[in-house]
Order: structure tokens, then C-alpha cells, then sequence
């Protein structure tokens, strides 16, 4: 709660000082994630200013907010979260922030499967958040209904173009070597949606915070071991050094970073919700079959 508490000491700061600096002051809705702010901006278009609190390649299991959030939340009419432990250091700043925007929580409106946060990673979850953010946007600013509507509906399109053709790209490769190791367990709903097995993470948690125990790491190494796992996949915002231990000891390889928690920065293929899912699918079906299967999305 310390950072917490110096974040709204500074936020009082800035309100009594009268909120003339950059950043947030104008911004009418506030994004959490990286995934929610690409999806929200696709929605939005030109005509509302999206403020974004994640940077891209940030770990949001373990941000800490900044004044500049509670800022951007005082003068929010709409603030998107993802929900669940990857955004859960959003209510209390909210509250602090003393906004008065409506918040959508956009996990209350996919196929959730319990506590696991990572909702996004089936292409279908976005689809449905896409709907939610885009009759949010309506409801704060009616206005801009059609706009609202016609980009909604593209970006529909590109996600169902996106789902097929992860689809097809999969099925490629025999379900039984469809075997994924991650470095937390981020890819519950990807493995569900396109018939891979978890076989395990080096952090086995749904959080990046959680510390694996020196058994649990030996339980993983010897899973891999004897179930074959060619590759085990890093995550992009994490450190991979666990990773390479573990693929030392079990005699596999570590593979491309996968885009899991975050996008990446403009100009790499995880720049984009869509092309991170694209990117990741190239990069799973291309380490677990030594090549063999390669796909264009
Ligand atoms: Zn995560």
C-alpha cells in the first residue's frame, strides 16, 4: 500500500497545483494492459484519446502504479481493465484517484475459465472484449456510435480471420506433439483453444510473482524429460534464465520468447494483439517441429 499511498499524495499534489503538465490530463479513457490498449484504440479510431497505463514489455502481474495513473484516472470517464491478478492493482488506485469513471472489467464479459487472467490468448475472448469496449464507448460518448460500430466490426473480422488461421496452422502439427512449457502459466487459454497440453512452467503459477520450489523445478525437468518436450518457450517481459537452466537439464531447447503478458514495442511482431498471437503461433509450431511446420499468418 506505500506505493499506493505516494501515488495519490502526489496526485493531490497535482490537483491542487492545477493539472497543467503532460500526460493523462485530457484523456478520456483509460486502458490497463497493453492487449486492452490495442484493443481499445482499434475500437475508438481517431475519436477519443486512449490512455494507456502499461508500457509495452512490462510484466503487469507486478506493476507499480505511477501519479501519472491516478491523474489519467481523476479525469477518466472510462477506464478498461483486463481483470483478475494482471490489472489487480487497479481498484485501489481508482478508489484513491476519487474518479467517478465507469470501469469495465473486460473478463466478465469472455469465456472465463476460473482465476486464470489471461483471457486474451484465445482469439475468441477478444472478440467478445472488442463488443464490450466497443458498446462502452458508446454508452460514453453516443455520438460517436457509428464510428464506434464500423471499427468494431472490421476488427471483428481480422480476429476471426486470425482464429482460422491459427486453427489451420495448428492442426498441421500431430496433437501429440502439441506439448508447451512456459515460463508462467499464461497459455491455459491458447493450449485450450488450439489443442495443446500444459505440460508444465518454470513458474508454475498464474502469476510471474510466484517463486518455484527447487522440487518443483526437478518435477518439471523430469516431466520433460520423459514426455519428450522438444522446446520450452520465455516469455517476452520475463527473464529467461530459469528457462535455460531447465532446458539445460532436460536436454531440450529454449525457443523464441513467446508475447504473453505484454506486446511488444512498435515495429516487433508483438507490437499488435493480433500480430502477437500470429507471432507466437509461428514461433510454437516452428520450435516443436524442428521447422517442419511454418505458417503465414
Ligand atoms: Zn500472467
Amino acid at each position: 500500500m506505500r506505493r499506493l499511498a505516494a501515488a495519490v499524495a502526489l496526485l493531490a499534489a497535482v490537483v491542487i497545483t492545477g493539472c497543467s503538465s503532460s500526460g493523462g490530463g485530457d484523456s478520456q479513457v483509460v486502458a490497463t494492459t497493453t492487449e486492452v490498449g490495442d484493443m481499445t484504440r482499434q475500437v475508438a479510431g481517431d475519436r477519443v484519446h486512449v490512455e494507456q497505463i502499461l508500457r509495452p514489455g512490462s510484466d503487469p502481474h507486478e506493476y507499480e502504479p505511477r501519479p501519472s495513473d491516478a491523474q489519467a484516472l481523476a479525469h477518466a470517464k472510462l477506464v478498461i481493465r483486463s481483470g483478475g491478478d494482471v490489472d489487480g492493482w487497479l481498484d485501489p488506485l481508482v478508489r484513491e484517484a476519487g474518479s467517478d469513471a465507469d470501469v469495465l472489467t473486460l473478463i466478465d464479459h469472455v469465456q472465463r475459465h476460473g482465476d486464470d487472467p489471461h483471457w486474451w490468448q484465445d482469439p475468441r475472448n477478444g472478440e467478445a472484449a472488442v463488443g464490450a469496449i466497443r458498446d462502452a464507448l458508446i454508452r460514453a460518448d453516443p455520438d460517436g456510435a457509428a464510428t464506434y460500430r464500423a471499427n468494431a466490426a472490421r476488427y471483428i473480422g481480422q480476429l476471426r480471420a486470425l482464429d482460422a488461421g491459427i486453427a489451420r496452422c495448428v492442426a498441421q502439427v500431430p496433437p501429440g506433439e502439441r506439448k508447451l512449457v512456459t515460463s508462467h502459466d499464461s497459455l491455459g487459454y491458447y493450449a485450450r483453444r488450439y489443442g495443446f497440453t500444459i505440460v508444465g512452467a518454470a513458474i508454475p503459477s498464474r502469476s510471474s510473482q510466484a517463486q518455484p520450489s527447487a522440487a518443483a523445478t526437478q518435477r518439471l525437468i523430469d516431466q520433460i524429460k520423459r514426455e519428450h518436450v522438444p522446446a520450452i518457450f520465455p516469455e517476452s517481459a520475463l527473464n529467461p534464465k530459469l528457462e535455460q537452466a531447465i532446458a539445460r537439464e532436460a536436454g531440450a531447447r529454449v525457443a523464441g520468447a513467446l508475447w504473453a503478458d505484454s506486446l511488444g514495442p512498435e515495429g516487433s511482431s508483438g507490437a499488435t494483439y493480433i500480430g502477437s498471437l500470429a507471432a507466437n503461433t509461428q514461433t510454437i509450431v516452428s520450435a516443436l517441429t524442428g521447422g517442419r511446420v511454418s505458417c503465414r499468418l
